[in-house]
């Protein structure tokens, strides 16, 4: 890609997507350039683990960049816009990974016609696996949506939905790695009741889940064919349904899952 990024805000969701851009070498480290409020070290550490470059001004920053990427808490929103005003202008790609805020928010904060487009990670961005959805906002055009998808490409999944529907996608992409987590708990707990050594448990766990992305990835059968298949008559797999089936487990996940994505329309 040939473009300048500078992060306003260097906390750990930019490191992970510098990480990630690094890794996949979708950028040279020069390209890359980072901004951090009222803490030095961070960008002592990104320097010395990236060789990116760092500025201690933000309209310097946004100045010499080609995207730039507001990477700050939802709070921090309007100071991080106010400092990096002056080099904000509208040939700027400005992308936000900032939880709950709507694009109209910031094209509200900025003078004239921003293209800006609205990101939401997961945590996995961590391990360059995040599940990525992304929406534009009212100016921005393909070629801008196309550089955000390029970008969270390099850590991870990106999925290019309509605005409207990223409260549906945190409730799915952005709390997601917990319900599996969750699931991977009971079944440790499990496993432990039976005696299995921890270590092992978790090995198996692991692999377990993998195994089975990978698998649904590869495969174009839907999630229900694919646990029918292994859910054969008489079996352990059908002895365990029999038993989630008894507490209703699929509606009271789906009605977990709904209740996540209200969450975020609330917040939103
Ligand atoms: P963080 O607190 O680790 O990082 C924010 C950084 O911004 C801090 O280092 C802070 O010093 C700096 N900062 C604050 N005000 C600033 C300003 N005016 N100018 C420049 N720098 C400033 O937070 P994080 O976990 O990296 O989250 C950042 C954003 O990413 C949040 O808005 C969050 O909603 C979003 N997000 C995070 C995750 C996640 O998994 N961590 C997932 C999805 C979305």
């Amino acid at each position: 890609m040939d473009k300048k990024i500078a992060f306003i805000g260097a906390g750990s969701m930019a490191e992970s997507i510098i990480g990630g851009l690094i890794a996949d070498e979708l950028l040279p480290p020069h390209h890359i350039l980072a901004v951090n409020h009222s803490n030095e070290a961070r960008l002592t550490h990104l320097q010395e683990n990236y060789g990116i470059r760092t500025f201690s001004d933000s309209a310097d920053a946004a100045q010499e960049a080609d995207i730039v990427m507001l990477a700050v808490k939802p709070k921090q929103l309007g100071d991080a816009l106010h400092a990096a005003a002056s080099g904000l202008t509208e040939d700027k790609i400005i992308m936000s990974v900032l939880a709950g805020i709507k694009t109209s928010q910031i094209e509200n904060e900025l003078p004239g016609n921003h293209p800006v487009i609205r990101v939401m990670p997961n945590t996995s961005a961590k391990v360059g696996q995040s599940a990525t959805a992304l929406a534009g906002g009212s100016y921005a055009k393909e070629q801008h949506v196309q550089a955000a998808s390029e970008l969270f490409s390099s850590i991870g999944t990106a999925v290019v939905v309509k605005e409207k529907d990223m409260n549906t996608v945190t409730g799915i992409a952005g709390s997601g790695p917990a319900y599996f987590y969750y699931f991977a708990e009971a079944m440790e707990q499990a496993a432990a009741a039976s005696g299995l050594p921890e270590d092992k448990a978790r090995d198996l766990i692991i692999q377990t889940m993998y195994g089975a992305a990978v698998r649904m990835r590869e495969s174009d059968q839907s999630s229900a064919a694919l646990y029918q298949e292994v859910r054969s008559p008489g079996g352990t797999t059908e002895a365990a349904f029999r038993e989630m089936e008894k507490h209703d487990l699929q509606k009271s996940f789906k009605q977990s899952v709904q209740a996540a994505i209200s969450r975020a329309a609330a917040l939103g």
